[in-house]
C-alpha cells in the first residue's frame, strides 16, 4: 500500500522535493501551495506524512495544530528549510542558527527538520549539497518507518477492539459496547433535542430450553435469535448482547409511540416463525419486551432509562410474556 504524502510549499519547493523523493519508495504524493489548503485537503482526506517548506511561517502554525489535534496528530511532519545560508557565515554561526532552527522545529511539533540546499549542479560544493539530500531521505524513510508501524499498531488495535466489543457467540456488539455507547447517544439525542428510546428483550423460559435439550442447543438458539434480530434491524436500530438471553436495542429519534410499534414487530418477528435449529428440530420462541423512552431528567449515563425498561420488561413477564410493556 502506498504512503500518501502532502507537499505543502511554493515556487520551485514542490519540484526540488519530487526530485529527491522520486523513487525512494511507493508514495502517493500530493501538493498544495499554502497551509490553509493543506487543512482543507488532509480534514477530507489525511495524508500519512507532511513536507512542509519551513520559510513559510503558515507552515509552522499548521505543523502545530495538527499536533494539537488528537485525529491528526500521527501525521508526520517533515520541515524543510529551502533558503540559502546567508553568504559568508562562520560555520560556528551557521551550526548555531540550525540548532536553534531545529529545536523551534521540534518544540513546534515537527518530527523532524532538515536542511534541503541547491541542486547539487548549482552548488559550488556538491558535497555538503550530496549530504544534506541525503539526511533529507534518510529523514523521509525514518517518517516513513513511522507511518508502518502506526498503521500495524492501528490495524492491532481496531482488531482488539472489535474483540472487546463484540459478543463471541452472537457477533452482536456486547455490554461493554453497549455502556459505551448509551451515553453517546443520550449526549447526541439531547443535543438535537431528539427522541431516544431503549427496548430490552428477553427469550420467554429459555431456561426450559436449555434443561430439555442442552446448553449446546440453546447457544444455537441464542445464535439465531441474534440473526433474526440483526438482519430485521433497520439504520437506526442499534442490537445489543445484554448478556445471558437479554439484548437491548437502542432506537435513535424513536418516540414512545414508535418504540412501542418496534417493540411488537420485533415480538412478532421472534415469535411468529420457529426456528429451525438442526434438520429435526424446529422450536418456537417468544420475548418480552420493556421499553423506556429518554426524558429530560434522565441521567446521562442511561441508568434511569435502563431501569425503567427492565422495569416494564419485568411487568410483561408477569403479565404473562410474550409482550410489550412501555410505561
Ligand atoms: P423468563 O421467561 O422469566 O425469562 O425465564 P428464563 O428461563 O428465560 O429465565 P432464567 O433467568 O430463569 O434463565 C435464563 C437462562 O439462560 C439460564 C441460563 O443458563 C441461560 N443462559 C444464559 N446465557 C446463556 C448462554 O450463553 N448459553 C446458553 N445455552 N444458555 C444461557
Ligand atoms: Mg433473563
Ligand atoms: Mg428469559
Amino acid at each position: 500500500m502506498n504512503s500518501s504524502v502532502l507537499i505543502v510549499g511554493e515556487d520551485d519547493f514542490p519540484s526540488r522535493v519530487i526530485s529527491r523523493v522520486r523513487g525512494l519508495t511507493a508514495l502517493t504524493l500530493r501538493t498544495v501551495a499554502s497551509a490553509q489548503e493543506a487543512e482543507d485537503l488532509i480534514q477530507a482526506d489525511p495524508s500519512e506524512l507532511m513536507i512542509l517548506q519551513a520559510s513559510r511561517t503558515d507552515t509552522w502554525e499548521l505543523c502545530r495544530r495538527l499536533k494539537q489535534q488528537r485525529s491528526l496528530s500521527s501525521i508526520y511532519c517533515l520541515l524543510v528549510d529551502d533558503r540559502t545560508c546567508p553568504a559568508g557565515q562562520e560555520e560556528e554561526a551557521l551550526l548555531q542558527r540550525y540548532t536553534s532552527l531545529m529545536t523551534t522545529a521540534l518544540e513546534t511539533g515537527a518530527d523532524a527538520y532538515v536542511w534541503l540546499g541547491e541542486d547539487a549542479s548549482d552548488q559550488a560544493e556538491p558535497n555538503f549539497v550530496d549530504h544534506q539530500s541525503r539526511l533529507f531521505q534518510a529523514q523521509l524513510r525514518l517518517g516513513l518507518r513511522r507511518i508502518q508501524s502506526y498503521r500495524e499498531l492501528s490495524r492491532a488495535n481496531d482488531l482488539l477492539s472489535a474483540i472487546a466489543l463484540s459478543d463471541p457467540l452472537t457477533q452482536l456488539s456486547n455490554r461493554r459496547a453497549f455502556d459505551w455507547e448509551l451515553p453517546r447517544q443520550i449526549q447526541a439525542a439531547r443535543e438535537q433535542g431528539a427522541a431516544l428510546s431503549l427496548l430490552i428483550l428477553d427469550i420467554d423460559y429459555f431456561k426450559a430450553v436449555n434443561d430439555h435439550y442442552g446448553h449446546l442447543i440453546g447457544d444455537q438458539v441464542l445464535q439465531l435469535v441474534a440473526e433474526r434480530l440483526s438482519h430485521n434491524m433497520r439504520f437506526y436500530e442499534t442490537p445489543f448482547r445484554y448478556g445471558g438471553e437479554e439484548f437491548v436495542v437502542i432506537l435513535n429519534s424513536a418516540s414512545a409511540e414508535a418504540a412501542l410499534m418496534i417493540g411488537d414487530r420485533l415480538c412478532r418477528l421472534i415469535g411468529d416463525q420457529p426456528f429451525a435449529v438442526n434438520e429435526t428440530l424446529d422450536l418456537s420462541i417468544t420475548i418480552s419486551v420493556g421499553v423506556a423512552c429518554l426524558t429530560p431528567d434522565d441521567d446521562e449515563r442511561g441508568i434511569n432509562l435502563l431501569d425503567r425498561a427492565d422495569q416494564n420488561l419485568l411487568k410483561a413477564k408477569l403479565e404473562g410474556r410474550n409482550r410489550v410493556v412501555q410505561s
